[in-house]
């Protein structure tokens, strides 16, 4: 994955405050550090969009993939998928690292793995 361009990413005028700001700003660097990471459960490789979405449910610390979430939460991983993105696309740090993440170091699949 390239190195991520902060500034040119997480622009000020896109967020409320730079409190919302750092908060994708830290976003960034957790992707950046847990990209390539294996699931715990799994032990499948993570994109970086399974970084995003483990912060989202409170697994900064140990990022699991989206199938594993999906399971966790007894719900199919494309159902799961729905939901996570409503969620992330109403709050400013989680939509903006959400379409960076895709675009950066890869996005959420629902093909069989
Ligand atoms: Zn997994």
């Amino acid at each position: 994955m390239q190195p991520i361009d902060r500034a040119a990413l997480l622009a000020p005028h896109e967020f409320a405050s730079e409190i919302e700001r750092g908060r994708a700003l830290a976003i960034l660097d957790r992707i950046e550090r847990s990209v390539d990471a294996l699931c715990p459960l799994c032990a499948r490789a993570l994109v970086a969009q399974e970084i995003v979405e483990s912060i989202v449910l409170g697994f900064q610390d140990t990022p699991h993939c989206h199938r594993c979430l999906a399971e966790e939460h007894g719900s199919t991983a494309a159902e799961f998928l729905t939901r996570i993105e409503g969620y992330v696309a109403a709050i400013a740090c989680f939509r903006a690292t959400w379409s960076i993440a895709a675009a950066l170091g890869g996005r959420i699949s629902l093909d069989p793995p």
